[in-house]
């Protein structure tokens, strides 16, 4: 079944390299250069896209800039009518799009059609609550400050930024670049898309499904190229207005780096999972496999570390391990549990982390196994602190668990993190779960559950080296809206019903 690329999608296509996006057109980069997409599980080339030019780029910031004057004049009904177009062309156009996604980034088979359904359905959620929260603003009278009568009518609305940047990270190309597309249009932006370059082709097929609904020339665009040839250029465009970014340390560079534009940055995390002595310990080992596992461990809100009391560790890590052995390892096509890495590179990263943290002592669950990409599952218990892996991300299936006394001393590694993304914690006592949830210093915490993103209308958001703002589909709207004040003065003050 080989789809991506043919059929509604052949446009998308020249020859062997899949073309980039500008002014309602698909293009081929005057470079004459394009960048290889390797295959994380064949770890031969799948893909080529093109290697667009800072030219190119400006071009596309200009039309962006004349197509959001025009869309912002398009009535709100209007603009959600063709996000729910594209989200149901998305839908519709499920199969290659995930085809892209096992190819591209090794993403299990049925994970990657969730991964786009889960988008067409963040798109249409996103049309529903724009049309609510943007049709409403707000009257403001002067009375209720000292020192003033009625005589002033202030009416506040949201407006748009203009054009808004937006930078996913691989392992959510097509959903963490709608999570930032949808709300961008549905206030009146226009969007510059640059994907990852692991995941680009999904991407570009997915904005194809945008480019059939029938949105404006120029008001969406799409360009490919490297982070570290093109990153830089874009992010500190002054065409740019916004940026929305979602990967890495990246992101910090990028804070430090663009001028005065709202950010709304999502990095990484060390996602703790606190397991307290009363805790239901199947329901922890099913959420330490999900939560640590899924997507190989390939997920911002993936558990990162366990930190567990030493009176029922043993019994824990013995549940984790049986369904450890129960995961399937292999392809992705297969529908295998753990899949390659996405990268040789990130391989090779996993296994500087559990080299360190063997010539330091810790205790192998597993046999440590690699082949090319692929890495199988490892728990490592009688973690310490001054092991790499009890604070460095992974992303990879390798879950490090830490032996604790108290409960301070979990909440105390938690919050010892440069990372504040999420956690949770495993109790039965919720007075005490909401006393340590408290005393996280994370975005969010999960109790009795993994950390996890969704669902999609959720705000979430990282503390500290974590991010900047809130994300969640409400909040992104707002992040992506300014408010601007008309004041109305009367000559003499006026009370209604006076
Ligand atoms: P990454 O290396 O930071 O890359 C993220 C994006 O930035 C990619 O599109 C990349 O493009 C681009 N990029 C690279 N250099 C750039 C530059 N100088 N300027 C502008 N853009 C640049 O992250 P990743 O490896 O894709 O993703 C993994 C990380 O993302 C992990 O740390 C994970 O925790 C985090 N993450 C966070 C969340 C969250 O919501 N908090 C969600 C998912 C993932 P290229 O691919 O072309 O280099």
């Amino acid at each position: 079944m080989a789809l991506a690329g043919t059929g509604m999608f052949a446009e998308i296509l020249d020859g062997e390299v899949y073309r980039y996006y500008a002014d309602g057109e698909w293009r081929s980069s005057a470079s004459g250069k394009s960048v290889t997409i390797v295959n994380p599980t064949t770890r031969k080339t799948q893909y080529r896209v093109q290697a667009c030019t800072q030219e190119e780029v400006n071009k596309v910031m200009d039309a962006a800039k004349v197509a959001q004057k025009a869309w912002a004049r398009t009535p709100l009904w209007k603009r959600a009518e063709l996000l729910h177009k594209a989200a149901a062309i998305l839908k519709e156009h499920k199969a290659p799009i995930a085809e892209c996604l096992v190819k591209e980034i090794a993403k299990p088979a049925k994970d990657a059609v969730s991964e786009v359904v889960r988008s067409g359905d963040l798109v249409s959620y996103t049309a529903e609550e724009g049309v609510r929260i943007l049709g409403e603003g707000k009257l403001l009278v002067s009375d209720s400050f000292p020192g003033n009568e009625r005589n002033k009518y202030c009416l506040s609305s949201k407006i748009p930024l203009g054009v808004v940047l937006a930078i996913p990270p691989f392992n959510y190309p097509v959903n963490l670049a709608v999570s930032k597309i949808g709300p961008a249009l549905i206030a009146g932006n226009a969007l510059v898309l640059k994907p990852p370059t692991q995941g680009a082709v999904a991407a570009l097929h997915m904005v194809h499904c945008f480019h059939l609904a029938g949105f404006p020339k120029g008001l969406i665009s799409c360009v490919t190229g490297k982070g570290s040839e093109i990153g830089d250029f874009l992010t500190m465009h002054p065409g740019v207005n916004c940026i929305s970014f979602t990967g890495g340390d990246t992101g910090i560079a990028i804070s430090k780096k663009a001028g005065m534009v709202p950010l709304q940055m999502e990095l990484g995390g060390k996602d703790a999972c606190i397991v307290l002595e009363d805790a239901d310990l199947d329901l922890v080992a099913g959420n330490i496999v999900k939560g640590g596992f899924s997507y190989s461990g390939q997920r911002c809100t993936a558990v990162k570390v366990v930190l567990i009391m030493e009176s029922i560790a043993d019994a824990v890590v013995q549940k984790v391990n049986a369904k450890l052995a129960k995961l399937k390892v292999g392809p992705p096509e297969d529908d295998s549990d753990i899949t390659p890495v996405v990268t040789e590179s990130s391989a090779n990263f996993i296994e500087g982390l559990v080299m360190d943290a063997k010539e330091k002592g810790a205790t192998f669950c597993q046999e440590y196994r690699r082949e090319d990409n692929l890495i199988w599952p490892l728990l490592l218990d009688h973690v310490r602190p001054d092991m790499r892996i009890a604070w460095e991300e992974p992303f990879g299936p390798v879950l490090p668990v830490i032996r604790i006394n108290s409960v301070e001393e979990g909440i105390h590694h938690c919050n010892a993190s440069n990372f504040g993304l999420q956690g949770c914690i495993f109790t039965r006592d919720i007075n005490k779960a909401i006393l340590i949830s408290d005393a996280m210093e994370t975005g969010t915490v999960q109790i009795n559950s993994a950390p996890a993103r969704g669902p999609d209308h959720f705000p979430f958001q990282g503390l500290k080296d974590s991010g900047i703002g809130s994300q969640g589909i409400t909040n992104s709207i707002n992040m992506m809206t300014k408010v601007k004040s008309t004041v109305i003065n009367l000559p003499s003050p006026s009370y209604t019903m006076g």
